[in-house]
């Protein structure tokens, strides 16, 4: 027999047919349980009261009491209107209807007290409401949900054919009328006692029809609780499943390798916080079960250093290393920056990108086979199948939100007896709450501390009518010797156009400073073009780099002290923290000029001054989650996980979301499989509802 939520919405009254294939195309709706997990976005509390006086244009509703004590009918044929006075002991307004005009006249009362409630609009310095709810004193009709009204988010087809927020408020009082006594509870009851939560039932009828605040704030509670912990519990069960599953091979050793680089090669003293996510990657090495780590640290924090020290401890334990990179630039630059940390150790490193030749690549190939090559550093060219290594034990991946989830997957297959150690590094910090969901599977290292003797990059706003500071401000610190960066950004879908935009930019400031050597980099040059421009850049050859968001990653210029972003205000906040993070690279003080026209919406107005305000990675990247919302976050799209969230919200409630975790935690620690008794009730709640495909969970 079906269950009573399981039955399909056409045979709810109220509904029928045609309804329901309304709601199926435009809200995906199909079963009671659908529709009454389809939230109102907003209530309305009926129980504020204004006077005239104190109602604006910018209300977005009000509620006044008062008589009607005059009304007149206006114009003629379709375009006739009832115009009513209303009046409370502070002041009139207008009541205006459009629609119904005689039937209103013939009905509205005159003098006697009535409620009125609509949205306040002004019109020739007098505030009106078009259409407005209007009760007799007494009568409570009007509010069938008691003190708060639901709204629901419709579609404009809905509204077309009367399907609107009021008419399914009423269908949803109808449902969790016949709903009562019929929701199976899906927590367990140990855990809804132990905190005290609504149960189900009461909590989805009350999200539609709250009796109290209270009421409301614990049916909200109670099901966001829940809508979070069933995610931890899938995302740790799948962690559990997969530790139990997947073996590693333990790291026992360290040895020659790190310790000769440790005592005798470090070019400087680790930072605390360096050496904690060491101890971290460590402690994951040595035992028998994959490590699936991900390291965060802000632009700067020396998250190179890590990655290679992590891989001597897999040469250590006779193991080959792969690290990938996004870009060509940046596989270069760790090549670069590795081959010299580690030179005169006789570890063999490799480079593989899309522009190795044909014959050093076959090289490499070979080496790779006979474990004389102990670290390949590359782009996406390491995934391909022709690149076989003799033993990986380590793979990291920097910036990894450039990849995605089937990419690193390919790179798991690359030791076919176990997999290899997986580190991520990413210099785009996700908030807390972000990571403990959409990478809630894999350990968490954070490097919270850049190196010392760094001055904090000072940065600043400037409106476009500043330009000639700017510009000032940029032949000062040329003439002191050191280089800028000016980017421009993506603006229009047609990269033909964005680079006409870059070439006006180019010619604007080579003939602004024409004592300088400025130089250009984009993303349409060739991979050697590009790269020429870079070291000649790096080898202060040129002064000034114009260039596109390809700059955005990698480049490492301590000599570099001036960022300017131009048309800031189309960059989202993370791609402007990247790069920004491109300066404040070297001893000197470092800025970052901003570039906005005045004409910024107020979203990009946030972002600007965020930038200005601070520096921390990790508070931009709460204020970006903020600003767009969980969904938009970069990562999650990529994460492969159907991340649909009706109620909790990732930038509100980060502390309901490590309480379900924390219980999730708890509750696999004494049983991991959900095998009692009292938790098959969890298994049911888990294959219920959306069916979201969380095999990503294996591979990322
Ligand atoms: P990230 O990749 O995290 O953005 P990098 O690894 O490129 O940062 O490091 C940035 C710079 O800081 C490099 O020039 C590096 O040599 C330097 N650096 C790294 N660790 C330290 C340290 N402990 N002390 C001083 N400088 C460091
Ligand atoms: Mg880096």
């Amino acid at each position: 027999m079906t269950e009573f939520l399981d039955q399909d919405i056409q045979f709810l009254p109220g509904v029928g047919p045609v309804r329901a294939e309304l709601l199926r195309k435009e809200l995906n709706l199909h079963t009671f349980r659908d529709l009454v997990y389809y939230f109102p976005y907003k209530y309305i509390d009926r129980t504020k009261f204004y006077k005239i006086s104190e109602v604006h244009a910018q209300m977005p509703h009000i509620q006044v009491k008062g008589k009607i004590v005059s009304m007149e009918v206006v114009g003629v044929g379709n375009k006739q209107r009832l115009t009513a006075t209303f009046r409370d002991e502070t002041g009139s307004m207008e009541l205006i209807w459009f629609q119904g005009v005689k039937w209103m006249k013939e009905n509205l009362k005159l003098h006697t007290t009535v409620t009125i409630f609509g949205k306040p609009a002004e019109f020739n310095g007098v505030i009106n409401v078009v259409h407005p709810e209007i009760e007799a004193e007494g009568d409570i009709s009007l509010k069938p949900s008691g003190i708060f009204q639901a709204h629901y988010i419709t579609s404009e087809k809905m509204k077309k054919k009367f399907v609107t927020s009021k008419a399914l408020h009423k269908i949803m009082l109808l449902l969790v009328e016949k709903m009562k006594g019929r929701v199976p509870e899906t927590l367990p009851g140990p855990l809804i006692g132990k905190l005290k939560l609504m149960s189900l039932e009461e909590a989805l009828i009350s999200i539609h029809k709250p009796a109290t605040t209270l009421d409301l704030k614990n049916a909200r509670f109670r099901l966001k609780f829940e809508e979070l912990f069933l995610i931890q519990l899938k995302i740790l069960g799948l962690k559990h499943a997969r530790e139990s599953k997947f073996k590693g091979y333990p790291f026992t050793q360290v040895g020659f390798n790190f310790n000769t680089f440790y005592h005798d090669y470090l070019p400087f003293p680790l930072t605390e916080a360096q050496k904690r996510v060491l101890r971290e990657i460590r402690r994951d090495l040595s035992r028998p079960i994959q490590m699936n780590r991900l390291l965060q640290g802000d632009v700067g924090s020396g998250k190179t250093l890590v990655a290679l020290m992590t891989a001597l401890i897999a040469f250590d334990n006779g193991f080959q290393a792969c690290l990938m990179a996004p870009t060509e630039i940046l596989a270069q630059q760790h090549f670069a920056t590795i081959t010299r940390l580690v030179e005169g150790m006789h570890i063999g490193c490799g480079l593989l990108t899309g522009s190795t030749r044909a014959a050093e690549r076959s090289l490499l190939h070979e080496k790779l086979g006979d474990g004389s090559l102990q670290l390949l550093i590359g782009t996406h060219a390491l995934i391909e199948d022709v690149v076989v290594f003799r033993n990986l034990g380590l793979v990291i991946i920097d910036e990894q939100h450039r990849f995605g989830v089937a990419q690193r997957a390919k790179l798991w297959q690359k030791n076919d007896t176990i997999p290899p150690h997986i580190l991520v590094m990413t210099a785009t910090p996700i908030p807390r709450t972000l990571a403990m969901t959409v990478y809630g599977d894999l350990d968490v290292s954070v490097i919270d501390e850049l190196p010392p003797g760094r001055k904090p990059i000072q940065t600043l706003h400037y409106f476009e009518n500043r330009r000639a500071e700017v510009f000032q401000f940029i032949r000062r610190k040329v003439a002191e010797g050191r280089q800028i960066y000016i980017v421009y950004p993506l603006i229009s879908e047609s990269e033909n156009l964005d680079l006409k935009n870059l070439e006006e930019g180019f010619r604007h400031v080579t003939e602004t400073f024409p004592e300088f050597e400025v130089c250009m980099v984009h993303g349409r040059m060739k991979p050697q073009e590009k790269e020429r421009e870079m070291s000649r850049f790096k080898e202060g050859k040129t002064q000034i780099m114009v260039a596109t968001t390809v700059i955005e990653v990698g480049v490492d210029v301590p000599n570099a002290t001036v960022m300017v972003i131009e048309s800031a205000e189309r960059f989202g906040l993370s791609q402007l923290h990247q790069l920004r993070g491109r300066v404040g690279r070297g001893a000197e003080q470092s800025f970052c000029l901003l570039m906005s026209s005045y004409k910024v919406t107020n979203e990009s107005r946030k972002r600007l001054a965020t930038m200005v305000r601070t520096n921390d990675g990790f508070e931009i990247a709460e204020m970006d989650m903020r600003l767009r919302g969980p969904g938009d976050m970069e990562g999650t799209q990529q994460s492969g996980m159907g991340f649909d969230l009706k109620i909790a919200n990732l930038a509100k409630d980060g502390q309901i979301l490590d309480m379900a975790r924390h219980e999730a935690r708890d509750l696999l620690d004494t049983d991991p499989r959900l095998e009692n008794e009292e938790h098959l009730i969890l298994r049911k709640s888990l294959s219920q509802g959306k069916k979201t495909d969380f095999e990503w969970s294996v591979i990322s």
